[in-house]
């Protein structure tokens, strides 16, 4: 598969085009930014841990019956994915109370949930990603009824999936984001990444932090955390 022009250089991937208009290639980055760019930094050796991390669930969930964009992974960083337009949207699922969550609605950070919660966010970097309701979403005609219900249904799959699959690591899902596009012939998948860039992960033990709020928060050992998830997951 021959990789062609950048068509885009995100916070932590760059998209290039291929010989194939139906599929893209991922390129995962060290860098890492927070609060909407406004802290960077680069937590070294991400990239390799996300790319490799993203691949081996979205496998797991595509056995699992979750449509996803996975292809192949090209190498250490490089994925082949399908070419989605994304449905722009911040897919976001809680079981404990963290974050902005926490934040918004004054419930102490590790609060279990009483059934796991879904939000929308929209995606737009202008705007700073705002929390939007499903009237919104159809109002503005981001989505249809029918694509978010699609949307809605995948993303508790993925959690009930992931919950499980994580727990026999010791690891509690806090939260994740997903993003989902739409194919050419109009199939909704699963796209962007599943990594500790994108979820919270606590050790069901300590509640040590496995994840990117080491970087958000300024508390050191991100890299160690990183891989660590990888060493549970993967075994290395
Ligand atoms: P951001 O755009 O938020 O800085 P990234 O650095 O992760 O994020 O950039 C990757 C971009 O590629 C994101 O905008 C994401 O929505 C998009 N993307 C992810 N998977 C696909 C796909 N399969 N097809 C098209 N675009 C995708
Ligand atoms: N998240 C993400 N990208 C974003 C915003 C959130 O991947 O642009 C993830 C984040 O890692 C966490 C979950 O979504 O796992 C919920 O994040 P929250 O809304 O609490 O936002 P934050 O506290 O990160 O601002």
């Amino acid at each position: 598969m021959e990789k062609k022009g950048q068509l885009y250089e995100g916070k932590a991937k760059k998209v290039f085009a291929t010989d194939d208009p139906e599929l893209l290639i991922v390129d995962y980055k060290d860098d890492a930014t927070a609060f909407n760019g406004e802290k960077k930094g680069t937590i070294l050796g991400k990239g390799v841990i996300n790319n490799r991390m993203s691949n081996f669930l979205m496998q797991l969930l595509e056995k699992d019956g979750v449509p996803t964009h996975f292809v192949k992974e090209l190498s250490e960083r490089e994925t082949l994915v399908k070419k989605v337009t994304i449905v722009p949207l911040e897919v976001i699922i809680r079981n404990i109370a963290a974050g902005s969550f926490s934040k918004r609605y004054g419930v102490e950070e590790g609060t279990p949930l009483k059934q796991p919660s879904l939000e929308f966010s929209y995606k737009n970097d202008d705007l700073g990603d705002p929390l939007i309701n499903e009237y919104h979403v159809l109002a503005l005609g981001l989505a249809t009824k029918e694509d978010l219900d699609t949307i809605a249904k995948y993303a508790f799959h993925v959690n009930e999936f992931l919950k499980a699959y994580f727990l026999k690591l010791d690891v509690e899902l806090v939260d994740f984001k997903l993003e989902f596009g739409k194919t050419s012939d109009g199939t909704i998948v699963l796209a962007d990444e599943i990594s500790p860039d994108t979820c919270r992960f606590w050790d069901v033990h300590t509640h040590e932090k496995l994840d990117k709020d080491r970087f958000r928060r300024n508390m050191g050992g991100e890299a160690e955390a990183y891989q660590e998830m990888m060493r549970r997951l993967m075994g290395q």
